[in-house]
């Protein structure tokens, strides 16, 4: 592999204060954690976004969550084809061999796949529409999002969508056998979240209530 280079000096900088510090004061945690494996209550499908910080909004730890992150959270339909899914594969690993109790699907404000979705839904970016477009094609799995939404400002179907690929996540985890059968016999807990980014909010789905609900 001739085209990887060492590390740029700042995150070598920053490594090493990790090790001095944070390491250095819980090195025999890190060590049992090493020795026993990991045993993480929650799994958590987030987005890729930057800005989206499962384990800061928690306060958790290392060995606390199981994530996988994806443009925009997004859980495809269970499709045992023999391809490569590897969103499936976390989820398959999550349920049948970690054995999570909660397996949570964290939306957020803002988020750029979710608006490249509404964006070719509103027929006005034709090149995620090509068949080559990796991002496009992974945005197919919101679009029965779209057609849920209400009429309305853009802003506001934005938003909506965002919320929209939570609950989409969701449906699909439920395609899944092992997980439909986990959460039937009471083992699995589905949970539907979204966060505001920029106020710091948290919203969950109450389903009783058929609607996101801050926390
Ligand atoms: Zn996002």
């Amino acid at each position: 592999m001739d085209h990887a280079r060492p590390l740029p000096e700042y995150l070598i900088k920053r490594y090493q204060g990790w090790k001095a510090t944070t390491y250095a004061e819980n090195s025999g945690w890190y060590r049992r954690l090493a020795e026993e494996g990991q045993r993480p209550r929650a799994m958590v499908i987030s987005c890729c976004d930057s800005r989206v910080h499962v384990t800061s909004i928690f306060g958790a730890d290392q060995g606390e969550f199981f994530i996988h992150r994806n443009i925009a959270n997004l859980v495809p339909p269970y499709e045992p084809d023999g391809a490569q899914h590897g969103t499936s594969a976390a989820i398959e690993y999550a349920v049948t061999s970690l054995k999570v109790a909660h397996m949570v699907v964290l939306g957020h404000s803002g988020c750029g796949g979710v608006q490249g979705c509404y964006e070719m839904c509103e027929g006005r970016a034709p090149e995620l529409e090509e068949r080559s477009s990796f991002v496009g094609r992974w945005m197919d799995i919101l679009k029965p999002g779209y057609e849920t939404l209400a009429p309305g400002p853009d802003p506001e179907r934005l938003q909506q969508l965002e919320k929209a690929s939570v609950l989409v996540s969701l449906a699909n985890l439920m395609s899944f056998p092992f997980v439909e059968q986990a959460v039937t016999a009471g083992r699995l807990t589905l949970h539907g979240l979204w966060t505001h980014i920029g106020e710091g909010g948290l919203e969950y789905w109450e389903p009783s209530e058929a609607a996101f609900t801050p926390v």
